[in-house]
């Protein structure tokens, strides 16, 4: 009976594993059904260890041929450090983000994790280990509480009410008929930009991974609700190892190293007092987005909502 029972409680543990990773990065970012597969490399083995420096050398990038959207990128994230991409809109941030989950391979240079490229890194291993709180979150038609829970299916319910809680959706959810019960999704209640956003962060804050990627997760928010939510996200980066990327900058004021990308290069790096020191292009667009801050304020609580 013993030789019967213990292929099936193994088959039960890689179901809930890959379940997890499925739920957490196919689903949540959605990818899946427009993007490529990148295919294992035979010999591909799991990640080593996520607790090491994330590299990016000289990686060049273009998704179809005659427009090259990364010219050389070279950065480096040291473990539990918070580094931050910006740039305008274009400048392939995204793309970026797109790479560390090996959805695309770089055309030359390599990404690498302790030194491990990511070419020889099996697919559901380095993805098991990265959350994402992306640009656009996917809901399920399911209750508010099972699509924070889709961040950890594992997860009791008090955890998924503490991360709901840090997320600072509580007080949305008490102005729901049916509370945490209330089905959203397609066939549900329609979330806002700024609400579907703290979704995807009280999900990530259920997962917990050792590598944290934020794609503009506060890009849907008016200036005071994403102070609550900064607040909750350099919470969570402090303990990870985490890329966080911007259009905004007061988001990633206090990240220890800024990347500045513009046409395809790092134009520049360094802290947010050393980018202001030097008067470049990081110093143009803060000062930019500091004078457009109270405008743009009065119109996004009319757009989102929030
Ligand atoms: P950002 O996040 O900085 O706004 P992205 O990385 O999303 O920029 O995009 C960078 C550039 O790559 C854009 O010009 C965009 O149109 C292009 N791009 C993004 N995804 C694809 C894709 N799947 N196929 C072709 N071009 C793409
Ligand atoms: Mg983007």
């Amino acid at each position: 009976m013993m030789q019967l029972f213990m292929p099936l409680n193994f088959l039960g543990f890689v179901y809930r594993e890959i379940r997890v990773a499925l739920v957490n990065i196919e689903k949540m970012f959605d990818l899946l059904v427009r993007e490529p597969l990148v295919v294992d490399a035979p010999n591909a083995g799991p990640l080593i260890s996520a607790d090491a420096e994330i590299s990016f050398e000289n990686v060049a990038f273009q998704y179809a041929a005659n427009r090259q959207i990364l010219k050389e990128i070279s950065f480096t994230i040291k473990p539990r450090q918070m580094v931050a991409v910006v740039g305008s809109s274009g400048a392939g941030k995204s793309t970026i983000v797109k790479l560390l989950l090996r959805f695309y391979d770089p055309t030359s240079g390599k990404i690498t994790i302790g030194n491990q490229n990511l070419t020889e890194i099996a697919q559901q291993s380095l993805r098991a280990q990265i959350g994402i709180v992306p640009q656009d979150t996917v809901l399920f038609n399911d209750s508010i509480l099972e699509n924070v829970r889709y961040g950890n299916p594992e997860a009791s319910d008090e955890d998924v009410l503490l991360a709901i809680q840090m997320a600072h959706l509580d007080e949305f959810i008490k102005t729901l008929p049916e509370g945490t019960s209330t089905l959203v999704g397609e066939r549900g209640l329609k979330l806002s930009g700024g609400e579907k956003q703290r979704v995807a962060i009280a999900r990530a804050l259920l997962k917990r991974p050792p590598i944290m990627i934020f794609d503009e997760a506060t890009s849907s928010l008016d200036s005071k609700s994403e102070r609550a939510i900064l607040s909750a996200i350099e919470e969570i980066a402090s303990h990870y190892t985490s890329l966080v990327i911007a259009h905004r900058l007061s988001t990633v004021i206090n990240a220890d190293k800024i990347i500045v990308l513009d046409a395809g290069l790092v134009v520049e790096s360094g802290s947010h007092e050393e980018l202001l020191a030097r008067q470049g292009l990081y110093a143009e667009l803060w000062q930019a987005q500091q004078k457009n801050q109270i405008a743009n304020d009065s119109n996004r609580e009319i757009d989102t909502e929030t």
